[in-house]
């Protein structure tokens, strides 16, 4: 017997819709160098309606794909529903990537439009000659345009004259809305295709209070950037719900986020560790009001415990620590804590914290042993993990690497996790980047944990070194909080030493100025491999 429910089609134009109907005085508000841009809903859906008959007007077809090179703005937010609720595809394109990989993936994406911020157009300009299928560039300028493209049109002047209504297409749930390719810490981009389903129904799940939780009385500020990962989905989960939200634009110092939070009143905000890290070190310093912030989530690597517990117990500010990846929306699992967890003693509440946490409503997993085993969640053994559901990519576009990831209709993440007996899953680390040390691993996302712990270290990170004996072993790099007085090598292998076994300890500590980040912000392990694969380790 079938169900006699209607088939109504899960699009990012009920999600626009919405917001336009029940909440049209919401405010979006962008920082654009010291002042602060101000729009409604109802301001922001005629001009999403106005850039669809621009781009129609244009000659972009159903499925074409439009990218974006740009900051969190309300132009970016324009952009993720104006080109997907015409009909068209809304390719995200991380500007922080070197040239070589933005050519890749524009060709490879064959796009056919790009929008880019006025600031991003000399990045373009440097690239252009090797964009095959670009036909027209949209710049998002403040001011009067000048480059040297020919191709180039401002993005007000497209849409200046055009109707701020549209004629919105009845599309198919399962076309293509936008794409995303991995940030490349893993080798070459590749390249996620999400539908208007996946991201519908990706936005239900985040707004479910045991998930991400956001409510139409949030002002929500994503400054994870609207290049990785949809902005992890927020922008059109806060759009469902009418809740305000903030963009920083370029603006992602401490300084900034802290005014940010301050002078909007933010009540949830996301980003990656290293940004709260930097603004941790600020709002010790000085004071700024952060009353409104009800919660900050932290995902895209693993956040540190004592960062979690030092703004929790110093500050009074919840940080909610998620995992997720490009492949996956990237909502995953979060660390929300179940109520048998609120009644374990302080200490081991703090460890659960530290955790990745529990699969979101939606998100099937299993760890797997090398023989394809599930592996028992008793918080110790490890395996490879695998989800799938709705909003979990089941190929990657137009690439031979994807019979690699996807098989029997999982995804195999690369990541390597435990799950304790109440199902919170510990990263240990990517497959790639554990320690092989004699036939034992060592998790660097352990080691780098404890030692950002000790309160003088800013960052570490930690990788695999050729070994004669053991085939790899740890040597760490740490960042001083005060490079003037840095603490000893012996503290901190003091710090270090109830928490690992000796065999589990770096055989070296090195003191660097910085550790080089991906163009997410992410330690980036590939760069200081390759800076230390001729580094021998002291005897
Ligand atoms: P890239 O692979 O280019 O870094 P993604 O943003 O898709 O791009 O990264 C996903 C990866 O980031 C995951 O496979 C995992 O290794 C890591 N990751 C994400 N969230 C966390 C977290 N909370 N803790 C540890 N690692 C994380």
């Amino acid at each position: 017997m079938q169900g006699l429910m209607m088939d109504y089609p899960l699009t990012l134009r009920t999600v626009l819709d919405r917001a336009n109907r029940l909440f049209p005085r919401r405010k979006l508000s962008t920082k654009i160098g010291a002042s602060m841009h101000r729009y409604t809903y109802a301001d922001f859906y005629d001009r999403v309606s106005k850039l669809a008959n621009a781009l129609a007007r244009l000659g972009v077809q159903p499925g074409d794909r439009v990218a974006t090179l740009a900051w969190n703005s309300y132009r970016h937010l324009e952009l993720y529903f104006g080109i997907p609720c015409m009909g068209a595809v809304c390719h995200t394109l991380n500007l922080r990537l070197p040239p070589d990989q933005l050519i890749y993936i524009i060709n490879h994406a064959e796009d056919k439009a790009i929008c880019v911020d006025q600031s991003l157009l000399p990045l373009l300009e440097k690239i252009s000659d090797h964009l095959k299928t670009v036909e027209t560039i949209i710049v998002m300028a403040d001011a009067p345009l000048q480059t040297t493209l020919t191709n180039a049109i401002s993005y007000e002047e497209l849409i200046t004259g055009e109707q701020a209504d549209f004629a919105w297409p009845e599309l198919d749930e399962r076309s293509a809305a936008a794409m995303c390719y991995t940030s490349g810490t893993t080798g070459n981009p590749k390249g996620v295709v999400y539908s208007h389903r996946s991201s519908y129904l990706h936005a239900v799940g985040a707004c479910m209070t045991d998930s991400l939780g956001l409510s139409q009385n949030d002002i929500v500020m994503p400054v994870v950037p609207m290049f990785h990962v949809m902005a992890w989905g927020i922008p059109y989960a806060a759009t469902f719900l009418g809740s305000e939200q903030v963009f920083p634009g370029p603006h992602l110092q401490p300084r900034d986020l802290a005014d940010l939070i301050q002078n909007e009143r933010v009540s949830l905000t996301a980003g990656v560790p290293t940004l709260w890290l930097g603004l941790f070190g600020l709002l010790e310093q000085e004071r700024f009001d952060m009353s409104s912030l009800r919660v900050m989530i932290v995902g895209g690597s693993a956040a540190p415990r004592s960062m979690i517990e030092n703004y929790q117990k110093k500050l009074g500010l919840r940080i909610c620590h998620a995992w997720g990846m490009t492949e996956t929306s990237p909502l995953g699992t979060v660390g929300n804590l179940k109520r048998e967890v609120l009644e374990m003693p302080e200490d081991q509440q703090y460890a659960v914290r530290a955790k990745q946490g529990i699969p979101a409503p939606g998100i099937e997993v299993r760890a797997v042993d090398e023989n394809g085993a599930e592996v028992a969640w008793d918080g110790k053994t490890m395996g490879e993990l695998q989800v799938r559901g709705p909003w979990v990519a089941s190929s990657y576009y137009n690439d031979p690497r994807s019979s690699a990831s996807f098989v029997d209709g999982w995804f195999r993440t690369g990541d390597v996790v435990s799950f304790d007996e109440d199902g919170y899953m510990q990263i240990v680390d990517r497959t790639k980047d554990l320690v092989k040390s004699g036939g034992e691993w060592i998790s660097t996302v352990e080691l780098e944990s404890v030692i950002m712990g000790h309160p003088g270290v800013l960052e570490a990170a930690v990788i695999a070194v050729p070994h004669a004996k053991w085939q790899e072993r740890p040597l760490a790099l740490v960042v001083a909080r005060d490079k003037v007085a840095p603490p000893t090598k012996e503290a901190i292998y003091d710090h270090l030493a109830p928490h690992f076994a000796k065999w589990q300890l770096p055989d070296e500590i090195l003191f660097v100025e910085a550790i080089p980040k991906t163009s997410v912000g992410k330690f980036d392990k590939k760069v200081v491999r390759e800076q230390y694969k001729d580094y021998t380790l002291p005897e």
